[in-house]
């Protein structure tokens, strides 16, 4: 079964600390309890984790759009070795 690839069509800046055009973006929960679209960074700082209900996150791409590599389905999530989800809220 292929994969569908899922780009972010929306703002590619950083809704906390305003960087545009991180290399990677987070459209995630934060623990403050709202969504937004976060650099790295403050993903560390404030993401609740990856996956349904949590969050996903996004990779520049050459062309300067980004594609959703985690988070997004089962499909990846299976492959969540790097991050690890933070559980409960
Ligand atoms: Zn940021």
């Amino acid at each position: 079964m292929e994969r569908e690839k899922i780009y972010w069509l929306g703002a590619h800046h950083c809704d906390v600390c305003r960087k545009m055009n991180p290399p990677e973006l987070y459209n995630c929960r934060t623990n403050l309890g709202v969504w937004g679209m976060l650099c790295k960074e403050c993903f560390n700082i404030l993401g609740v984790g990856l996956g349904i209900g949590k969050g996903q996150r996004y990779e520049r791409q050459e062309d300067g759009k980004y594609l959703q590599v985690e988070g997004g389905s089962a499909n990846l999530s299976g492959t969540n070795n790097s991050n690890e989800p933070i559980e409960g809220d």
